[in-house]
């Protein structure tokens, strides 16, 4: 198919070029989001690929279709930045990578929990400027702290199993019991026993209405003192405010997040040369027990030549079959919202 490929990265091109020897579509990669007023570029494309942070709303989506788009490719397993339900009246499909490597987020996860218990972040610059001392550096063992995974699918599953072999006890909070949890040794618990009894909490569940600033202030008063707080997972899990309350009365121990609620403005981009208008952002950033990353967390070389091989493996299967097993199933979704 003809695709137009937005918000292009130089890893992007690398990865979905050597993917697509093995495909054959014809891809034209630009550089600029998908938006308003880049839309037009995508006329005459028979498919779009975009990412999480392109946005298309019902006006994008017209144009789309007036111009021969068929598909949009979403190289995410996220599709919380599609109309949904203008697509579907549009007869546009949707295919995403559901997976493309747990193993990515939960190391991840763990460099956070590393970096903050021992400090890393700190020891790195001290050492550097001939600072040798390790005054306010002390962490503690992992073995034997009990660890509390909130959403135990195929992220917190992996993160769990590496949390074992640290020797930490493991419980867990989820509707569904996974069976790999349970053979680790992890005890399903409910969220306010979870919040009382982790001394490290780690959120892996999917962002919707219910889970919606799960942690906020109430929930960040039911956690043992000095908890340190983990989200690898989507930024609306937890109330930003809330949590710089906690990490100021020292509730929060450590705050260790690879996505912020208001990351679409911030993440992705060099902003280096410019003044950052988000003052939340910037009081977390002021706290020596925090360690913020940008998103980060998926991007292994493993994971890219996963999305780009997924991706232009359901767009062929578009193109052969006009439908796809990836396909986002609108009507399913849009109830499940
Ligand atoms: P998954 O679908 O395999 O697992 C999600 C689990 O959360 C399921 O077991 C589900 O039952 C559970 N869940 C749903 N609602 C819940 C609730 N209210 N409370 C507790 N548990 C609940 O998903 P996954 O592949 O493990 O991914 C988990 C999350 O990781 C995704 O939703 C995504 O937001 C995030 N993610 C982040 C990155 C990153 O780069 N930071 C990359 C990929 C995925």
């Amino acid at each position: 198919m003809k695709v137009a490929f937005f918000n292009a990265k130089s890893y992007d091109r690398h990865s979905f070029t050597f993917a697509n020897e093995r495909y054959q579509h014809e891809i034209v990669f630009f550089e600029c989001h998908l938006s308003h007023e880049t839309v037009s570029l995508a006329i005459g494309f028979s498919a779009i690929c975009i990412f999480i942070n392109d946005y298309l709303d019902a006006e994008m989506l017209e144009i789309l279709a007036k111009g021969g788009t068929k598909l949009i490719a979403l190289r995410s397993a996220g599709f919380n930045h599609v109309d949904l339900a203008s697509a579907s009246k549009l007869g546009l499909a949707i295919v995403r990578v559901p997976a493309y490597s747990p193993f990515a987020v939960a190391e991840h996860t763990v460099a956070l929990i590393l970096s903050l218990n021992r400090k890393v972040h700190r020891a790195y610059n001290r050492v550097r400027e001939g600072n040798f001392s390790i005054e306010g550096l002390l962490g503690f063992d992992l073995h034997g702290a009990t660890v509390g995974v909130v959403g135990t699918g195929r992220i917190g599953a992996i993160f769990a199993q590496i949390m074992k072999g640290f020797g930490c006890t493991l419980i867990g909070y989820d509707a569904y019991h996974n069976p790999s949890c349970l053979d680790l040794g992890m005890t399903y618990v409910s969220l306010p026993e979870l919040l009382a009894q982790s001394d490290i909490i780690s959120l892996h569940c999917p962002l919707t209405p219910d889970t919606y600033h799960l942690i906020d202030d109430r929930a960040i008063a039911q956690m043992k003192t000095g908890v340190m707080l983990i989200n690898t997972s989507r930024g609306g899990l937890i109330d930003t405010q809330a949590a710089i309350d906690g990490l100021k009365s020292g509730t929060i121990g450590y705050l260790g997040i690879d996505v912020y609620e208001q990351e679409s403005d911030l993440f992705f981009e060099d902003l280096s040369n410019r003044v950052i208008q988000d003052d939340t952002f910037q009081r977390l950033l002021t706290f020596p027990n925090a360690i913020v990353t940008g998103h980060q967390a998926f991007f292994t070389r493993q994971a890219l030549a996963n999305i780009a091989d997924t991706t232009l493996s359901n767009i062929t299967e578009f193109e052969q079959n006009g439908t796809c097993l990836n396909e986002v199933k609108v009507e399913k979704a849009i109830a499940a919202k």
